[in-house]
């Protein structure tokens, strides 16, 4: 399934708004000039999973496309890196299927709690529960309480508590 965000579409972290006036403004800052802007935790957390949502709408994207999906992905891989603490960072290549692997494809995130993380704090936790599906059409259930530090005025992520 090859699916590119429309302008009128909702965002998919599903705060109610369109793209553009959601998570997308942060992914633009980011794409125009590296910018990290998400002023709180939540927001920051927000645009991340809507970044790995855009992952897995675009569907396998092997090497040789140079298409506008394959330019999402590369774009949303080169957020969720710049927004991860650098200790914890993965490379690249693991925030992408392999060769012929298609993407976790989520669907629906609840951010169900948040403590800090407010444009004054330096830390902050979000909790939330993402729901989608795997290759095989299985459904994923992820629910995290995730850390986030800010450092230099900018919100990364640093790492999180999976509930079992
Ligand atoms: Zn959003």
């Amino acid at each position: 399934m090859t699916h590119e965000q429309s302008a009128h579409e909702p965002c998919p972290c599903g705060r109610g708004l369109t793209y553009p006036e959601c998570c997308g403004r942060w992914h633009a800052c980011h794409a125009a000039d590296g910018t990290l802007a998400a002023p709180t935790a939540e927001d920051l957390m927000r645009s991340r999973y809507t970044a790995f949502a855009r992952i897995g709408a675009a569907g396998p994207v092997d090497q040789d496309r140079h298409d506008d999906a394959a330019r999402t992905v590369a774009a949303m891989v080169a957020y969720l890196r710049a927004t991860w603490a650098p200790e914890t960072r993965p490379a690249a290549a693991d925030l992408t299927p392999g060769p012929g692997e298609a993407p976790t494809v989520f669907t629906r995130l609840a951010v169900t709690d948040a403590t800090g993380g407010g444009p004054f704090d330096m830390a902050g936790t979000v909790s939330f529960t993402a729901l989608g599906r795997d290759a095989s059409g299985g459904r994923v259930r992820l629910t995290e309480r995730s850390r986030f530090r800010r450092e230099g005025g900018l919100w990364r992520y640093v790492d999180g508590d999976v509930a079992g």
